[in-house]
């Protein structure tokens, strides 16, 4: 992937589809179509994943609590992509075994046949089922569990993945297939004809402010939380479709779990689900539901955030984690479909939902990770059905997601003692997957900056340096990278 080169391919040229965001829902849609044999152009404001796409909870699942609430497709589905996922990408999906604690017979036995339900749905062979354990066995997968009149538990097993990994990886394959993306580049408005359809965009390249006239059959915005600001330029009275809902993850050491399980609280006191997840090294403890008004590319976490999560994962775990073993917390929003009925976002359905307005804008919003491929073959079957154009069946059940970091060299010294980041790492970023600034590198393409926000601040000059020389930058330019990297880091400190 090479962005000056990507750049010239704008010219005089008709794409079959133009897509507006590059998290996991808009290259979802651009290796679909590529594939298919389309042309495609994706363009991104910021980088590929910036939003909501690195910030979940990593689980490549069919979402456990759905069960409860009767969403019994959702799960279906979703638990289909988890066994496609896993065999597509099986460089980045691997096995995590939770356990949910029990302290009441009660619980054990209505958990237990849950998660009975949660394997006949799945019905695969790939992951392992679950299982009653007692109180030993409890302990010898989680040795920090909360042994106090703990009677055991149940054991399941789900997808975890690198989530902006993917996405990457997602990027490379959809390259590979000739899609040209292009991250730092932002869409501004809407051309369109006498008839009012819309026949193109007006993009901005971040970089150098230089505007694009960009000219498409489809246009498909795929811009999670900001979906409605999209919408609104294709027409100003459109309803707003997204109810933004922010989540948190605090990031400790893996000495919270102490084994490679990791724990499900399956009912906190706001009637959700918490999560420690372990994860590169680390733990993640998450996550949280809080509505918020307007969605912002650098969400931050709110103190009844951070304490909510702290006092409920502290009942279940012997070793106490505090607000000082926090190495870092990342925050992400929900795209979340709103819905006409009063009610708390827990509550809003996770389903995705494509809309085309009366001028052909294709919009994809709501959905999750999990999902990417499903929403990406429906939201291309649909427009191809609508469109002048061959209809051609989706490959991408089959296809392998490239792995981007098969040829770097694992073994060179690393910067950092607490995470792998080597210079020829960051090297490969730069040449081959459009890193531009210290923040791509450092949150995105490797993750420091999620698993330490300390360690990622000392390691900054070093890695920005090496930028620089490759991409022949000055000491102005290294200053900046730094000042504005360094505001970013108090985001995720707490
Ligand atoms: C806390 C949390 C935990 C989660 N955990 C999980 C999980 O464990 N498993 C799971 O399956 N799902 C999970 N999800 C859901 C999943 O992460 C999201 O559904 C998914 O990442 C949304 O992807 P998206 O592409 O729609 O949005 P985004 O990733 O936000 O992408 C939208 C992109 O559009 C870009 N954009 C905006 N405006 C413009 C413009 N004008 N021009 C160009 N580009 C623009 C943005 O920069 C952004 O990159 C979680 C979500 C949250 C918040």
């Amino acid at each position: 992937m090479n962005r000056s080169s990507n750049l010239k391919l704008l010219n005089n040229k008709i794409f079959d589809f133009i897509i507006i965001g590059g998290g996991a829902t808009g290259l979802g849609c651009a290796l679909d179509a590529s594939s298919r044999g389309c042309s495609v152009l994706l363009v991104e404001k910021h980088d590929f994943c910036k939003g909501t796409s690195s910030r979940s909870t990593k689980l490549i699942h069919g979402g456990v609590r759905y069960l409860e609430k009767g969403q019994f497709s959702l799960v279906y589905q979703a638990l289909k992509e988890r066994d496609i996922l896993y065999q597509n990408a099986s460089h980045l999906v691997n096995e995590v075994g939770f356990l949910i604690p029990t302290y009441n017979i009660f619980y054990k036995i209505y958990y237990w046949l849950g998660l009975k339900l949660y394997d006949l749905i799945s019905g695969n062979k790939i992951f392992n089922k679950s299982k009653m354990i007692g109180k030993k066995e409890a302990i010898f997968l989680v040795p920090n569990i909360e042994r106090d009149k703990l009677n055991g538990g149940i054991v399941y097993y789900d997808g975890q993945f690198n989530d902006s990994r993917m996405g990457l990886d997602i990027a490379l394959t959809a390259s590979d297939n000739n899609a040209v993306l292009i991250n730092y580049m932002s869409f501004e408005s809407f051309i369109k004809n006498k008839k009012n359809n819309i026949i193109g965009v007006n993009t901005t390249d971040i970089l150098t402010g230089n505007v694009y006239k960009v000219f498409g059959q489809k246009i498909i915005n795929c811009t999670g939380v900001f979906s409605d600001s999209i919408l609104r330029k294709d027409s100003f009275n459109s309803k707003p479709l997204i109810k933004p809902s922010q989540g948190i993850h605090l990031v400790v050491e893996k000495k919270f779990l102490k084994g490679d399980f990791g724990i499900l609280v399956p009912k906190t006191s706001d009637g959700r689900i918490l999560f420690a997840v372990p994860w590169l090294g680390h733990v993640l403890l998450g996550t949280t539901e809080t509505d918020i008004d307007k969605p912002v590319i650098d969400p931050s976490p709110k103190k009844i955030e951070i304490d909510f999560i702290l006092n409920t994962i502290n009942k279940y775990m012997e070793i106490k984690p505090k607000k000082s073993d926090v190495k870092s917390v990342f925050v992400g929003l929900r795209p979340l479909i709103s819905s006409n009925k009063k009610g708390k976002s827990k509550d809003l359905s996770r389903t995705h939902k494509i809309i085309i307005s009366s001028s052909g804008l294709v919009s994809v919003v709501g959905g999750k990770w999990t999902n990417y491929r499903i929403m990406g073959k429906e939201v291309i079957d649909l427009s191809l059905k609508k469109m002048d154009q061959k209809f051609v069946k989706s490959k991408t059940e089959t296809l392998k997601i490239k792995n981007g970091l098969s040829k770097v060299d694992l073994k060179e010294k690393s910067l950092s003692k607490n995470f792998y980041l080597s210079k020829s790492q960051i090297i490969h970023f730069v040449r081959n997957e459009m890193a531009i600034n210290i923040d791509d590198i450092m949150s995105r393409r490797s993750r420091c900056l999620f698993l330490s926000s300390e360690e990622s601040e000392m390691i900054a000059p070093k890695v920005v340096k090496i930028m620089s020389e490759e991409l022949s930058k000055n000491q102005d330019w290294i200053d900046e990278q730094l000042i504005r990297f360094n505001k970013l880091i108090k985001l995720y400190k707490i």
